[in-house]
């Protein structure tokens, strides 16, 4: 799955951002809301925000606001391995 560098400055972004507190969902650790906060785009890659199925649509989850929350990509990539 490859996206462009592009922060997701939507109205559902700003709303998951502010309930989470800029926590991952998955790692509970902070996350860089611009790809200026870090010093590599290689990092930004793997940290960058990304929307997480809370059910994966695999299972019958859908693209609803309840259903997403927040997730470094690479804390995403790795549960997408893991559910399958
Ligand atoms: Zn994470």
């Amino acid at each position: 799955m490859s996206q462009p560098f592009k922060p997701v400055p939507t109205e559902l972004f700003e709303t998951l951002w502010e309930h989470q507190q800029g926590l991952c969902a998955l790692c509970a650790k902070p996350m860089p809301k611009h790809r200026f906060e870090l010093a590599h785009a290689r990092l930004w890659a793997k940290w960058r925000p990304t929307y997480d199925h809370i059910i994966p649509r695999s299972k019958g989850g859908r693209d609803v606001p309840d259903n997403l929350q927040l997730a470094h990509a690479i804390c995403n990539k790795i549960k997408g391995n893991r559910i399958k």
